[in-house]
């Protein structure tokens, strides 16, 4: 998981101060020393790890912590203070034009994540009440404009794109001739893709450079994959010259990126970072808090992202109605069956999870092993049932279970597995919807 290394290295750096009492310079400097070595091994900047440890070297020196009731954890303040500090500080939204459309144009490398984005933003967007326009002024790759068709879609947003073979030439007639359709159709955001190339190279940031002069954006975010490392630095100076950004995109961070690129970007072009994506999935995407990525980042769990991403990912209806079947004793298969099905539908399951904080290696390992086929194996288990049998699973007799046996897929044993643990688990949740203490916490039985 992104960051994983950087953050263990970082959390059993700190937890070692926990047995001490008072802090000896020696044992700031060794931790000081340790926070380095994570840091560059993550592909931080230099002058950004430069920086940061002679921070938490000073503040660690001072009073604060030999005044602290518990140093240790006064130094764990400290080093979320500085991550805090390096990543931006406060989270910054998009600045949207008194007079709209808002014009928004997306720039940076080619497998950046751009297209992709554009998609997520919009489907964002969307969800905040705004009307997107796509604009296609990727002309570069041949595949650009069909994909960004596709994921419009996919997002439920217009699509503005050349007509194949028509104009196919100039992609700052077509991002022009986007802004003014949004304008005319009463969009008030507009999203512009752009090309990229695989390098840096003079000629792709002057035609960015035109498209920016041309449209005059509200806000353009250079798009970066934060599994580049080292080459992150370069990357983002070449574009700050070449197009002058105003916000950072962090793609990718689902994979294993180190964390280089994130930590650095803001200390090297003093950019802000605006959003994070952790996916192919259009949800896999979120406004970027510096305040909750450092928490992650020390393990100290990351509650409000968890929380909007599980309501977001949660139907509000279907969670109602759930609650109500509980309440009248009504819940039954067909109910877990929807919920099943929602907690499909946020794919980014694993992530979610993994945002509780002070995680157990279990706890972690289970996450990591979490097993997608299980929902699918029950859902297929309810769905091989007739509609009667899923309202009163008391009548599952031993021919029917057989029969929904072969129908799904499964044993006869996995049934009745399922079918003891469903109905302890909806007796619990019964119990729990009525206000009741449960034996143990869950949202959905199993
Ligand atoms: P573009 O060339 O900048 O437009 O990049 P694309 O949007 O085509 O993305 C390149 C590849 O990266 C595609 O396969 C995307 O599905 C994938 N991708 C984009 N964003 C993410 C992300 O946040 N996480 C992961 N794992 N893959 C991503």
């Amino acid at each position: 998981a992104a960051f994983g290394s950087l953050s263990s290295r970082l959390t059993e750096t700190l937890a070692k101060l926990r047995t001490k009492g008072r802090l000896s310079a020696s044992d700031v400097d060794g931790t000081v020393r340790e926070i380095r070595r994570a840091l560059l091994e993550a592909d931080v900047s230099l002058d950004v790890v430069k920086d940061f440890t002679a921070n938490v070297r000073e503040r660690a020196l001072g009073e604060e912590v030999s005044k602290a009731l518990n140093p240790a954890q006064q130094v764990v303040q400290i080093v979320n203070d500085e991550l805090v500090r390096i990543l931006g500080q406060d989270q910054r939204r998009i600045e949207f034009a008194k007079q709209p459309p808002t014009v928004i144009m997306l720039a940076g490398l080619q497998g950046a994540g751009k297209t992709t984005l554009a998609g997520k933003l919009a489907k964002w967007l969307a969800g905040e009440g705004h009307t997107p326009l796509l604009v296609a002024a990727d002309l570069q790759r041949p595949n650009a404009v069909n994909q960004l068709q596709v994921v419009g879609e996919r997002a439920g947003a217009v699509v503005y794109a050349p007509e194949p073979g028509n104009g196919v030439g100039d992609p700052v007639k077509v991002a022009k001739a986007g802004v003014k359709l949004a304008q005319q159709r009463q969009h008030d955001v507009v999203i512009i893709d752009t090309a990229g190339r695989l390098g840096v190279d003079a000629e792709l940031m002057k035609q960015a450079a035109n498209i920016r002069k041309a449209v005059n954006p509200d806000e353009v975010l250079f798009v970066i994959d934060s599994m580049i490392g080292q080459d992150a630095v370069a990357t983002a100076k070449a574009f700050q010259e070449g197009v002058d950004f105003t916000g950072v995109v962090l793609t990718k961070l689902d994979g294993d990126a180190r964390g280089g690129a994130a930590l650095s970007i803001r200390g090297v072009t003093g950019k802000p970072i605006m959003f994070a994506s952790t996916g192919e999935g259009l949800d896999e995407f979120e406004p970027f808090h510096p305040d909750r990525m450092a928490s992650r980042i020390l393990d100290l769990g990351d509650i409000l992202t968890l929380i909007e991403q599980a309501q977001k990912a949660f139907d509000e209806d279907e969670a109602r109605a759930s609650a109500e079947a509980l309440m009248n004793d009504t819940y039954s298969l067909e109910d877990f069956l929807k919920q099943l099905q929602q907690m499909r539908k946020a794919s980014n399951m694993k992530s979610l999870l993994s945002m509780f904080p002070g995680q157990s290696k279990q706890m972690k390992e289970a996450v990591e092993n979490f097993d997608e086929a299980q929902l699918v194996r029950y859902e297929a288990i309810i769905q091989s049932m007739t509609p009667v049998e899923r309202r009163q699973s008391k009548i599952l007799n031993g021919s029917r279970r057989l029969r929904i046996a072969k129908g799904a897929g499964v044993t006869v044993t996995e049934i009745n597995q399922f079918m003891k643990q469903f109905d302890g688990a909806a007796k619990q949740m019964r119990t729990m919807a009525k206000g009741g203490m449960p034996n143990m916490p869950g949202m959905a039985p199993m």
